[in-house]
């Protein structure tokens, strides 16, 4: 097992009292102010389900996305439908292959499931290597392929006409799981559009990076219908209606992606910037996370970190000096440079 389990679910050592946390991608603003007032007024209502909310938000995101309604489905994160993919269209006789580091729970729930699991180092760039994996997917039987754009931990993108080749000389029958969950960080255009074009293609999305709503719980899946259907079969699971008030509010306000988008980006290259000064490299990062190679034990200088009242993420075994850091504020950021000077031994 892992010293310190990747999936977002998992429970991890209780970080100290007033600790910062720069551990698993979370947005460090929350839920905007509107978001959070609605979710508090939609409090009395929580007795019912509410599925015509659910119906509402499901609109203001297809409007935005420009699909059809029967292309999307909500669910309580994103993590639901990555999890019933891997039931779904892995198995002994369907492999799957994701890239190596990436976001590792969908490859453990394959592999609880008999699934083989093939690992494609990313490119020297940090991109996925989208080449080798469509080499992989042909010569083992593949039932899924997984991308995730931009990528976690590194935050490196795939640009669409990559995807476009990606999706045009993968195996006919393997099914494309497209991440986009932080896709918003980046200026790049969202591919959600093309599940009305084909039905071997997945999108998800989710409310709890950009929009910084990962405790509330809310994800979309687009997709043809049957793969909707199929996602379905496995157990209806209402939403939880504080998330439904607080994404319909998000969904409306045209600043929040723009803003947190820049400021993310803003905060982030200060960073990296300052990180490459003292002679640490970090991937070309587009998200709200970065690796970076701390040249000695990954886990330990994570460790010492923590110890410094900063907690860092992880490292991933074919990465053992390299750790990923998520983006926080500004000052959290200058209580991370702190840390990590005094741990890595220079100047501040
Ligand atoms: N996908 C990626 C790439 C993630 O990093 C995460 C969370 O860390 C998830 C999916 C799941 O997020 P949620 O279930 O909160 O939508």
């Amino acid at each position: 097992g892992h010293a310190q389990p990747a999936t977002a679910a998992a429970p991890a050592p209780a970080p100290a009292e007033g600790a910062v946390l720069l551990n698993f991608n979370e947005c460090p603003y929350g839920p905007s102010p509107a978001a959070q007032q609605a979710a508090r007024d939609s409090i009395a209502g929580c007795g019912r389900y509410r599925f015509a909310l659910a119906g509402q938000v499901r609109d203001a995101f297809i409007e935005q996305a420009r699909i059809p309604a029967d292309h999307v489905r909500l669910y309580p994160g994103s993590s639901e439908p990555l999890n019933r993919a891997a039931v779904l269209w892995t198995g002994p006789l369907a492999g799957l292959v994701v890239a190596d580091p990436t976001f590792e729970t969908l490859g453990e729930v394959a592999a609880a499931h008999g699934a083989h699991v093939q690992k494609v180092p990313l490119r020297d760039d940090g991109a996925h290597d989208l080449r080798a994996m469509v080499a992989a997917a042909h010569a083992r039987p593949t039932g899924l392929l997984y991308v995730c754009n931009p990528n976690n931990p590194t935050g490196s993108i795939s640009p669409p006409d990559e995807l476009a080749w990606l999706l045009a000389h993968k195996p006919a029958s393997t099914r494309v799981l497209l991440d986009e969950a932080y896709l918003q960080y980046s200026e790049q255009p969202s591919l959600i559009a093309q599940v009305a074009q084909r039905d071997d293609l997945i999108v998800l999305r989710t409310f709890s990076k950009l929009y910084g709503m990962a405790g509330l719980r809310l994800g979309v899946a687009a997709a043809h219908p049957d793969r909707l259907r199929e996602l379905a079969s496995l157990g209806d699971n209402p939403l939880p209606v504080p998330a439904l008030a607080a994404a319909l509010a998000s969904l409306r306000d045209p600043q929040l992606i723009p803003q947190r988008r820049l400021q993310n980006a803003k905060v982030r290259q200060a960073t990296i910037a300052w990180l490459g000064k003292r002679g640490f490299s970090c991937v070309r990062s587009e998200a709200n996370c970065f690796v970076v190679d701390v040249r000695r034990d990954g886990s330990a200088f994570a460790k010492a970190m923590a110890d410094n009242g900063v907690v860092i993420g992880r490292s991933w075994p074919i990465w053992p000096q390299r750790v990923r850091v998520t983006v926080g504020t500004e000052e959290e950021m200058a209580a991370f440079r702190n840390a990590f000077a005094k741990v890595a031994g220079v100047p501040a």
